[in-house]
């Protein structure tokens, strides 16, 4: 099936939220100033997703083939195991926003920037869960995404893209030499049905995470997903 594109986005720039979110008095002259940047987002903002539905080609102890492409990475394996399909995705805030984001050139309005491109990004996102969702009804899914887990690193990105295709053609989406995204406020990963809901965040050990979706369960690692003697942590 061809890449499906999302790109008829409606974003939802909530002011009040935003002033609680960002600590803006309302009624101030900060609230005034972020009302007008909300004005200028609603007006250029064009957030993106595009997903296309992959098959697994082939298993190993160490990674997966899907429809030609090798991802390595042995969560990502075990976590496949008994699945034929899956869905590589990515969804943006859209590079126009981005663009703009970039062109302010105060420190405050830049930080308030980044909160609207969230906003955008949040909007992508769950237009991609809800087309996906009804598209496929794929039941229950995980997801994870390269650069997550020391097992599967960033520069696992480049296969990743390589599946969806010319993602920065269709979406704006693109990866720099480091294999970050760009626009920054960008996401891209494999979504998988799976029985056991699975977060990243359970294999990660990183204290204070403010993106924590999961407590860390460090004897998940052993349990389920290393071999014995290797470590992949
Ligand atoms: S805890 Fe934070 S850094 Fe670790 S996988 Fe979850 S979101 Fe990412």
């Amino acid at each position: 099936m061809d890449t499906i594109l999302l790109d008829d986005i409606a974003v939802d720039f909530d002011e009040q939220a935003l002033q609680k979110r960002l600590h803006v008095q309302p009624g101030s002259a900060d609230a005034e100033e972020l009302s007008q940047l909300c004005s200028d987002a609603r007006r250029i903002a064009r957030p993106k997703a595009l997903y296309r539905i992959v098959y697994i080609d082939d298993k190993d102890d160490h990674g997966v083939v899907v429809d030609g492409v090798r991802l390595t990475s042995r969560v990502l394996r075990v976590n496949l195991d008994g699945v034929h399909r899956c869905w590589v995705y990515t969804a943006t805030c859209g590079k126009e926003l981005g663009d703009w984001a970039d062109r302010l050139d105060d420190v405050l309005l830049q930080f308030w920037g980044e909160a609207l491109k969230e906003t955008a990004l949040g909007a992508a996102i769950r237009r991609l869960n809800a087309d996906l969702n009804e598209r496929f009804q794929p039941g229950k899914t995980s997801a994870m995404a390269p650069g997550s887990l020391v097992d599967w690193p960033l520069s696992q990105q480049r296969p990743l893209f390589a599946l969806l295709g010319d993602a920065e053609r269709l979406a704006g989406v693109r990866l720099t030499d480091s294999c970050l995204m760009l626009p920054n406020k960008s996401i891209s990963g494999l979504r998988f049905p799976t029985e056991a809901s699975f977060e990243s965040c359970q294999l990660c050990p990183r204290a204070d995470c403010p993106s924590r979706r999961a407590r860390y369960e460090p004897e998940l690692m052993t349990a389920k997903y290393q071999r014995r003697g290797e470590d992949i942590a």
